[in-house]
Parts: structure tokens; C-alpha cells; sequence
């Protein structure tokens, strides 16, 4: 089957665009994953706008969107209630004051409301920063050095973390035992021996690694589902093993719900699951779009920040726009009937393509929970980045997205991205996918 991503004759402006850019701009994108080696090849798509479930792109094509700006969009594009109140907030009021104001303690009470784990939380602006002050704060609190993190998981771009999604797994180690892989150039020489990377859903390997190295290590961190290589969920009492094995060498658990965090539910994955961290990282869902994050957690691992020991500091923490967008999104995510509609909505989607991948026979299984998945295709169960990387079937993945993107659904080309589903997508979106999908799907076959 011959498919042409971005048939030329439906993206003439995008490709247009793309070349001034990448004169002024290097790899003419300001994010990797928008860039033409993260899949976006020949050229990204440039966006126009967005409504509800939908964007719209700059050469007047509509796609039902489940690339969802890669998570925050959670309350679909332009959520009314979010514009208004950030609208509101700059007008009335402004945006940096550099001074506390009372609308950063009503956002704090509502995620302590939500989240049980976190009885104090602090506000920043992107899931990189969160993930960053988190980390420094085990580490003054346990006085250890090490972080225990997984093969293929991603936790912002800090040098601290920024290690562990080598491509080629022959590079990076054992099975068992996988190096710490820079993720590029440039991260200075000597963090490598702060990290001990483990294999995801290996309980003997995260026992042994403890066992180990217990006395010399700070945290676990770990998202509670993997969403960033693809979606892989974590097996029956894999993370309830790594709460009792953090705790019996007392190790701090940092679960990084920048992705999962009042998407899989209002408390997150780990609501969903019945998982305490000691700290937890929330970004994506927080904002309705807009540039927020928080972590939190247990009080007396968080007074670390009190007694100004830790410090946690940024000139745009907790600015008008941030506060404002966050404030209105909680209020819209904790309306009655909210999640168990975009259960619903999400489970259609997800079931229905299950389905049909068996139905047709195509070696491919879909993954996911609730608003966050991702098909697979591979012959079988993948399980940690290593059974990614052996066996799920690129090639296969991007005749679908081609498909998809040339029958009006947009996702990102990355098979080890998700497919968000929000607030805003209907279930007339979702026939309309299965529609496109089963079209896809059958051509590939041929
Ligand atoms: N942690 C996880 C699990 C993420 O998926 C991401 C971003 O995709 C980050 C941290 C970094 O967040 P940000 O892009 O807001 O810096």
C-alpha cells in the first residue's frame, strides 16, 4: 500500500511554513517531540486553532484531535469556563505581582482536597521544574544521593533525570541491569552515577536494586502508568510491591503524575489505584491548557521548604494566568458525572478499536486506562521499554497514523506517545474514528 503522509495537495501551507521556520528556528519546531525526527517527517503539521475536541490546521483542514497539545488539553480546546477565568483574571487584575495572592491557597486546597497523598503543595509552571524540585527535596531529606527511575519513562529534560530511552537497547546495558543512557549531548559527565535504571513491572529487579544500594538512596520515581513509551500499565500488584519495598528501606516514592494526574482520575492514578506516595508531581491535567504544575506530598517532607532549606523558587510560580486557568479547571473537573463521562466516551473509543483489531486479525492490542491509550502492534504483550523496543512493529504504526491523519484524526506519529481523549470528545467523535479506523486498518491488510 502506497499512503503519503500530509497528501501535499492538503498541506501546502503547513509545508510553506515549515521552511521559513526552520531558517530562524533550529529543526523549525520548539519542542523534540514536534520535530520531524520525533515522526513529524517530512513536515509537523502547523496549527490554526482548536474548539472542543477539534483543530483545526492552517491549510483549513479539521481533525478530531487526540494529540490534545500531548496532554493538557484535557478540558478540550478553548474550555469556556478556563478562558473566562484567565480572561477575567488579566484584565481585573494582572498577571506577575512577585506577592502571594489569596487564589494560590484556594488552588492548594483544592488539590489537597483531591489528592490525599499530598497535604502540602507547592506551585510551579512546567512538569520539568516539578520534577526537578521534587527530586532535590528527597534527596535533603533522606540525605542519599540516588534516584531509582525506569527504562523509558520520561521526566522532563533536567540533567538530573534526562537518562534512560536509549534506542538502541544493545547500547544501554543488560536486561536486568540497563545503564544510564544520556538522552544527548551536553549532560555533564557523573550524574550517571546518581541513577540506577530498572526495567519497569520487574518487582525482583527493584527488590535486588534496594537490597543493594537501600542506605544510598533517596527515591523511587516512577509514573504509575508508563505513558511515554506508549502505554503500558502496571501488573497486579507491581506498584503496591514498590510502595512496601520503598517504605521497608525507607526510600521516598515520587510517583510523576504529569500525565496521569486528574486525567485517570480527579485523584489521579494514584487514587485509582490506591497508591500513597510520599511525593507527587502533577502538571498536564492541572491547567486547562495553560502552563501550571505542582508537587507535593507528605507535610514533613515538604517543611524542608518551609524552613527555607529547600528552595523552590521562580519569578512566573503561581502567576495570574496559571492560578486563574487552574482554579477554573479543578472547578470543571470536580462537577458531578464528569470522569464517568469521559469513562464512557474513552472506553467506546478504546474498546471498540480492541475489537476490531481482532475482528480483522491485525497482530496489534490496544492499551491504556480510561482517557489515556495507545495501540500496539506487536504479536505480544509488551510489558517495559525492552519489549517495546524489540517487538512493537513501527513500520505498522506509521501506516496507521497516515491513515488516520488523511481520514481527519490527529494523534501524534509516535508509537511511544498516547491518544488523549477529553472532556470535550463525544461519542459522535468516537463513531466517527472507528469509522475512519476500521478504513485504516483494512487497507493495511491489503
Ligand atoms: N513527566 C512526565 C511523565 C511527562 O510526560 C512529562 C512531559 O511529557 C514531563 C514530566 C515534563 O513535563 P513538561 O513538558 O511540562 O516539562
Amino acid at each position: 500500500m502506497t499512503m503519503h503522509y500530509q497528501q501535499p495537495d492538503r498541506s501546502r501551507r503547513s509545508a510553506a511554513l515549515f521552511e521559513t521556520a526552520r531558517k530562524v528556528i533550529p529543526g523549525g519546531v520548539n519542542s523534540t517531540a514536534r520535530a520531524t525526527w520525533a515522526g513529524w517527517d517530512p513536515y509537523p503539521i502547523f496549527a490554526q486553532s482548536g474548539t472542543g475536541s477539534r483543530l483545526t490546521d492552517v491549510d483549513g483542514n479539521e481533525y478530531i484531535d487526540y494529540l490534545l497539545g500531548l496532554g493538557p488539553m484535557l478540558l478540550g480546546h478553548r474550555p469556556p469556563a478556563v478562558t473566562r477565568a484567565v480572561v477575567a483574571f488579566i484584565e481585573q487584575r494582572g498577571t506577575v505581582f512577585a506577592l502571594p495572592t489569596a487564589d494560590e491557597t484556594t488552588l492548594a486546597e483544592k488539590i489537597i482536597a483531591a489528592v490525599p497523598s499530598v497535604q502540602r503543595v507547592r506551585l510551579c509552571n512546567t512538569g520539568t521544574e516539578a520534577v526537578l524540585y521534587t527530586v532535590r527535596l528527597a534527596r535533603a531529606f533522606t540525605g542519599r544521593r540516588k534516584i531509582i527511575r525506569f527504562e523509558g519513562m520520561y521526566h522532563g529534560f533536567s540533567d538530573s533525570v534526562y537518562w534512560s530511552k536509549h534506542p538502541d537497547i544493545a547500547k544501554a546495558g543488560s536486561d536486568h541491569a540497563p545503564r544510564p543512557v544520556p538522552q544527548g549531548p551536553g549532560l555533564p559527565a557523573g550524574i550517571d552515577e546518581t541513577l540506577i535504571i530498572l526495567p519497569w513491572n520487574d518487582v525482583t529487579a527493584l527488590r535486588d536494586a534496594l537490597e543493594r544500594e537501600g542506605d544510598d538512596i533517596a527515591a523511587v520515581l516512577s509514573e504509575p502508568i508508563m505513558c511515554n513509551t506508549g502505554c503500558i500499565l502496571p501488573e497486579p500488584g507491581y506498584l503496591e510491591a514498590m510502595r512496601a519495598l520503598t517504605r521497608k528501606h525507607g526510600v521516598l516514592l515520587i510517583l510523576d503524575e504529569v500525565i496521569t494526574g486528574f486525567r485517570i482520575a480527579l485523584g489521579g492514578a494514584q487514587g485509582h489505584y490506591g497508591i500513597t506516595p510520599d511525593l507527587s508531581i502533577f502538571a498536564k491535567g492541572l491547567g486547562g491548557g495553560f502552563p501550571v504544575a505542582a508537587m507535593g506530598g507528605r507535610a514533613d517532607i515538604m517543611a524542608l521548604v518551609e524552613q527555607g532549606r529547600v528552595s523552590i523558587a521562580g519569578t512566573y510560580n503561581a502567576n495570574g494566568i496559571a492560578i486563574s486557568a487552574a482554579n477554573a479547571a479543578l472547578d470543571e473537573l470536580a462537577r458531578p458525572g464528569m470522569y464517568e463521562r469521559l469513562y464512557a466516551v474513552s472506553d467506546r473509543l478504546r474498546e471498540g478499536l480492541e475489537r476490531m483489531v481482532q475482528d480483522l486479525r491485525v497482530p496489534a492490542h490496544v492499551v491504556g486506562l480510561g482517557p489515556v491509550f495507545q495501540i500496539w502492534f506487536a504479536d505480544r504483550p509488551i510489558r517495559n521499554y525492552r519489549d517495546a523496543a524489540r517487538h512493537a512493529d513501527h513500520a505498522a504504526f506509521r501506516l496507521w497514523w497516515e491513515g488516520m491523519l488523511n481520514r481527519g484524526v490527529l494523534f501524534h506519529p509516535g508509537a511511544y506517545e498516547n491518544l488523549f481523549v477529553s472532556f470535550a470528545h463525544t461519542e459522535a467523535d468516537v463513531d466517527q474514528t472507528l469509522a475512519a479506523a476500521r478504513a485504516t486498518l483494512t487497507e493495511m491488510l491489503v
